[in-house]
């Protein structure tokens, strides 16, 4: 190897090394901050749902520290002037106003209402668990707005995905469900 190609091969080392560095903290960045979140919106003190940049979160990663930015709030586009300084309260714990994670926390170790079936943390290819109102109206949590979920949790009761297409089968064709009594076993 002559002098040249060797200083040429520790540049590329050194380059890669460099690129692998940032790297990590980039998609560190990317994974955190992707997703859709509940913040209390500072202005109206009301819940907002919101997304980040993740992309962009990453990017500024790599090259210093990850900077925030939304590109999707509840508010909008009414509001989207606002000064987004919601932005705090994802810095601050980026984990807590995951969507994902409140929904996941509410559900695990609930069991639900009909069957009694225990909740396990969520997993995203599983059906979704769903909701019953107090009217017995039932709604899997992914059909309703991320913004209303923290009421809508709050007032309802946890059912299982079995018993929510029960339900909703037994809500659609009501003259053809019968509750038959089970029948009492013969004594032989
Ligand atoms: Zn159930």
């Amino acid at each position: 190897m002559t002098g040249m190609t060797l200083i040429a091969f520790i540049v590329v080392v050194l380059g890669v090394g460099l690129f692998l560095f940032r790297a990590i903290p980039a998609i560190r960045a990317y994974f955190t901050y992707r997703g859709k979140r509940l913040i209390t919106c500072p202005e109206t003190q009301q819940v907002a749902a919101v997304d980040v940049a993740s992309g962009e979160a990453a990017v500024g990663a790599f090259l210093t520290e990850p900077t925030l930015r939304l590109t999707e709030c509840s508010r909008w586009p009414e509001r989207e002037t606002c000064g987004q300084e919601c932005l705090q309260q994802i810095e601050v714990d980026p984990e807590n106003c995951l969507v994902w994670n409140i929904v996941s926390q509410w559900y695990e170790g609930k069991h639900c209402v009909l069957c009694h079936k225990t909740f396990g943390e969520l997993h995203h290819l599983d059906h979704a668990p769903a909701l019953l109102s107090r009217d017995r109206k039932t709604v899997e949590w992914r059909e309703l707005r991320p913004e209303q979920l923290p009421a809508v949790l709050a007032d309802h009761q946890p059912l299982c995905w079995n018993c929510h297409v029960t339900e909703t089968f037994r809500r659609i064709h009501a003259d053809l469900v019968v509750d038959r009594e089970p029948e009492p076993k013969r004594m032989m």
